[in-house]
């Protein structure tokens, strides 16, 4: 029994630090606290776990180079609060400044931006499951604009923001999945709510694109080779395909900087 126990934890900090970094580390303090009280405290570990994310973290962060994002009251917000809760909002201060420059310049024209998945805070090569380049502090997904009955909406069409393709059978998928990669439109997963029948506002996604891209030369974007046609962007170098060892980007935008 106690064996079963002891695996159970281990599982259990596998699976919290794949998805949040610190979280396992957060668990076998609770853990440890707990057996020092001689008290089998079920809310050590929700508390710790608050206190570290909304407190201790943010101000250890920066001494790793990192800095957390936005979460409420911005015009850069992340698409629910998912993200700042499991650590997934931190990157470096290069892409911090571009992010606060550009999204201010986006606000200026009606464009409030939405994040998804950034980086964790601490450690350069610790990958953000399940985007392994997310990994530096130089990665960062942002969410498309929509359209809700041709108005300009600021919501999106999944509640994770990943998922909810453009065109379900765009060549180039089609193309990666034929070729063996399996991984290439896993995200369809985490859009469960398909009923949200918004369409890609073309206008604001090119301005929005453009914004991200005008703070810093070296910045790169990825989305798929059709959308970038579509979105008038074909004189862009730095707008890119990534590869078919990626997930697809007809549901959101990767912007990196180097
Ligand atoms: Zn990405």
């Amino acid at each position: 029994m106690r064996f079963l126990k002891l695996i159970g934890h281990i599982l259990f900090i596998a699976l919290l630090t794949i998805l949040t970094q610190v979280g396992g580390l957060l668990w076998l303090m609770s853990v440890f606290i707990a057996v020092k009280l001689q008290k089998r405290k079920r809310y050590i570990f929700p508390i710790i776990y608050l206190i570290c994310n909304i407190i201790i973290v943010p101000i250890v962060a920066p001494y790793f180079g990192r800095r957390k994002l936005p979460v409420i009251k911005s015009v850069l917000k992340p698409q629910n609060h998912i993200y700042p809760l499991l650590f997934r909002n931190y990157v470096d201060n290069e892409l911090y400044d571009v992010l606060e420059q550009s999204t201010i310049d986006l606000a200026h024209l009606g464009i409030k931006t939405t994040y998804l998945d950034a980086n964790f805070p601490f450690f350069n090569g610790f990958p953000l499951f399940p985007h392994l380049s997310h990994n530096d502090g130089k990665k960062i997904d942002i969410a498309f604009m929509y359209l809700d009955n041709n108005n300009k909406t600021d919501q999106k069409p999944s509640f994770m923001g990943y998922g909810a393709f453009i065109n379900l059978n765009n060549p180039t998928s089609k193309n990666c999945i034929n070729k063996g990669y399996w991984q290439y439109d896993l995200t369809k997963y985490l859009s469960p709510d398909k009923s949200k029948a918004f369409q890609l506002d073309k206008e604001n996604t090119k301005t929005l694109i453009q914004g991200l891209l005008y703070r810093n030369k070296n910045s790169k974007i990825f989305i798929e080779p059709y959308l970038k046609k579509e979105l008038g962007l074909v004189e862009y170098d730095n707008v890119r395909f990534h590869g078919c060892q990626a997930v697809r980007h007809d549901d959101h935008i990767h912007l990196q900087i180097k």
